[in-house]
């Protein structure tokens, strides 16, 4: 018998495990792939503020760091967000996956690879190994299995297909600014946005999200040749974004979720990385004061408030930018540029907790013109 298996090695999976041995638990992780870290769906950008809030080494993966950010409106008005000192780093995922792992293994953490659940029933958990079925055992099942996780569905919670936007990214080779990010809106990524990360001069990570049912190949196609026509693309993925509200219920009888199996992306970009190693936190600190009999583990969703909040913000945002047509979003730029949102956001923004901004722009007089909005998303 486990006292708590958990269900993927992603960061969300390995962070919770690594938390719980901190706190004196041991718990096994099953992995249905043989490689930690593929395939790999990731455009690699992870907040400074985070990466400090969860300590974690990214030396053995950093490739870039940046220092702001350029927005393009579907006309190209362009807002750009700049700062002195670097803002978000910009990882191989792979390799900062693999370095979790290693991490993990050096606190004897068990990470059984080639192991994937199939169903649960109470404390025991049916699993292929190998291709050959087994059973385990555990106390505790933690689903950080990922946007389709099986431990989400075996809760019985119900996801929508509007809750998840489709994505395509490659590396591109051309001449980028290795200093920003960019951010493009427009119709060929309908309901999201299409984004660069620079990893060099030379080399970024070029991608677009849109809404189910569109033609993201044919898309991503023309804004390619449309904004970028001198780039070359290459080994292009295709995968989903839970990026609907954050899940309730996310715990249910001996079950969680964490991660993007609980939908604990942030709308506005994507982002799930620091979120789900947040929650993973929240996850092992309610099990390890569950095992120390003082707290429950319905406690969990309580103890989720915080990162909760400020993911529903983060929708709230996605929400209102989705609401507007092409031409609003425009000249919505053109007045926020002209009222000096670049340098509020230098000093204010914050790309993880826009708690910490939006309220603060709600009450400046010059944006007054959009105070119910902004006050509508503040009361998350
Ligand atoms: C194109 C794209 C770009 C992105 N860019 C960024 C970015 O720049 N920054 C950022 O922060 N986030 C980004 N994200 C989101 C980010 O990748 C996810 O939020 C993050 O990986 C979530 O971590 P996780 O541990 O919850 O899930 P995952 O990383 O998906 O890990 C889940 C693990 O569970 C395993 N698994 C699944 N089912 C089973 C099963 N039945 N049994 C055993 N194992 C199982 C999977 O193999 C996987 O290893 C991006 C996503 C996409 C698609």
């Amino acid at each position: 018998m486990n006292s708590v298996a958990i269900i993927g090695a992603g960061p969300a999976g390995l962070q919770t495990a690594m938390r719980l041995k901190q706190e004196g638990f041991e718990s096994i992780v099953l992995e249905e792939h043989e490689r930690i870290g593929m395939p790999e769906n990731c455009a690699g950008l992870i907040s400074k503020n985070g990466i400090d809030d969860l300590k974690v080494d990214l030396q053995g993966c950093l490739q870039n760091k940046v220092r702001g950010a350029r927005i393009f409106s579907p006309n190209g008005t362009e807002l750009k967000i700049t700062s002195k000192d670097t803002v978000a780093y910009v990882v191989d995922r792979k390799r900062f996956d693999l370095e979790l792992m290693q991490k993990a293994r050096n606190m004897n953490i068990h990470i059984a690879t080639n192991t994937k659940l199939i169903d649960v029933r109470n404390q025991t958990l049916f699993v292929q190994a190998g291709g050959r079925g087994e059973l385990k055992k555990a106390e505790t099942v933690v689903g950080a299995d990922g946007v389709n996780s099986t431990v989400r569905h075996l809760m019985g919670l119900k996801t929508n297909k509007d809750n998840f936007v489709h994505t395509i990214q490659a590396i591109c080779t051309g001449e980028f600014d290795e200093n920003y990010v960019q951010l493009h809106l427009g119709d060929f990524a309908k309901g999201f946005f299409a984004w660069v990360i620079p990893i060099t001069d030379k080399k970024a990570r070029i991608g677009l999200g849109n809404v189910l049912g569109e033609n993201i190949t044919q898309n991503y196609k023309e804004f390619l040749s449309k904004k970028f026509p001198g780039v070359r693309p290459y080994g292009a993925s295709s995968s989903l974004i839970p990026y609907g509200l954050p899940l309730q219920n996310v715990q249910k009888n001996n079950m969680m979720l964490v991660g993007d199996a609980a939908f604990q992306t942030k709308a506005t970009s994507g982002g799930g990385i620091v979120f789900g190693m947040k929650a993973g936190n929240v996850a092992a600190e309610t099990i390890a004061n569950t095992l120390k009999k003082n707290g429950k583990l319905s406690n969990y969703e309580k103890n989720l408030s915080g990162l909760h909040k400020e993911l529903r913000i983060h929708w709230k945002i996605r929400k209102y930018v989705n609401s507007l047509s092409n031409e609003k979003i425009d000249s919505l730029f053109e007045k926020l540029k002209g009222k000096g949102i670049e340098e509020f956001l230098r000093e204010e923004g914050n790309m993880d907790e826009p708690s910490k901004f939006i309220g603060k722009l709600a009450k400046k007089p010059s944006y007054w013109f959009m105070a119910k909005t902004l006050m509508g998303i503040a009361r998350s």
